[in-house]
């Protein structure tokens, strides 16, 4: 048994806050090189200068790419192995986003209530997703989601019949209504399979798996390449304005799931998709 204190917990929670949140991950940097490469379009092309320049200035002003810093989505992958010391590890968590809203001066975006709608004033609680694996380590993925791309977000529960056509339709028709809200190029989550939510939950983890790792199903990996070039068709381009380069990437999640369903979600994210992982 290993001991994680929570104290080393919430360090690492706050710093990766602040990093996510000022940085684009190197995986998000290469398809952005590769998206100004392929765009035509002169307003296209236009608009990721800009958004690049605006990468610069955040990098070298220590402020955020954008200024919806998001709702802090966590993804926990924690070793059974592995004793917290020091307090509860969601409460360290949340200590963790606590601190880091705070002190790199991200907007808190965060209501207590859905409805009530009062701002908590410290961007928490966090999303954690928990995941029990073996081993002695704490993996923690950071990956802070704004609304303008969330709110384009769509479920689907499709007919074992409508079979892969249906998934790509299904996939087609949310970047389709999308359109300019979702601050494109976005990068497209895809779950599939699983259960109602499921679904919803591989979708978003799909978006913070790195950029050069591909499927090792040969399906999954044809049907993201498939979408990508049907997306990039779409015209939707940067900035909504037109263009080649509607989306950097398609990732896809699979699971098995029931007989009688085709379960498929859609969680697009923006030009930023922020993301960082470290392992404790
Ligand atoms: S969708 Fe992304 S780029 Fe657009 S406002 Fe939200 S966080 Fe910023």
């Amino acid at each position: 048994m290993r001991t994680v204190l929570c104290t080393e917990i919430i360090k690492n929670v706050r710093e990766m806050c602040i990093e996510a949140n000022h940085f684009l991950s190197s995986d998000m940097r290469e398809v952005f090189e590769t998206a100004k490469e392929k765009e035509r379009s002169p307003l296209g092309t236009q608009i990721l200068a800009q958004l690049e320049e605006n990468l610069q200035i955040a990098a070298d002003d220590k402020i955020p790419i954008c200024q919806d810093t998001g709702m802090a989505v966590l993804f926990v992958k924690l070793g059974q192995d592995v004793h917290v010391d020091g307090g509860s590890l969601t409460d360290a968590l949340n200590e963790g986003v606590r601190q880091g809203y705070k002190e790199g001066f991200l907007r808190k975006s965060v209501v207590g209530d859905p409805i009530l709608r009062v701002n908590t004033k410290d961007n928490t609680p966090a999303v954690i997703h928990y995941d029990i694996v073996d081993g002695d380590q704490i993996e923690i993925t950071i990956a802070p989601k704004g609304f303008g791309s969330e709110n384009m977000s769509r479920v689907f529960m499709l007919k074992p019949a409508d079979g892969i056509e249906g998934v790509k339709e299904a996939v087609l028709t949310a970047v389709r209504d999308a359109g300019p809200n979702a601050c494109p190029p976005m990068v497209v989550g895809v779950g599939i399979g699983g259960t109602f939510e499921k679904c919803a939950y591989l979708s978003k983890k799909a978006l913070t798996r790195n950029l050069n790792e591909k499927p090792q199903i040969s399906w999954v990996k044809e049907l993201e390449e498939e979408l990508l070039e049907k997306i990039n068709k779409l015209g939707i381009g940067p900035g909504g304005l037109g263009g080649s380069q509607t989306a950097f990437a398609v990732n896809v999640e699979t699971y098995p799931t029931h007989i009688a369903g085709l379960p498929v979600a859609v969680n697009i994210c923006c030009h930023v998709n922020r993301h960082v992982t470290r392992v404790l």
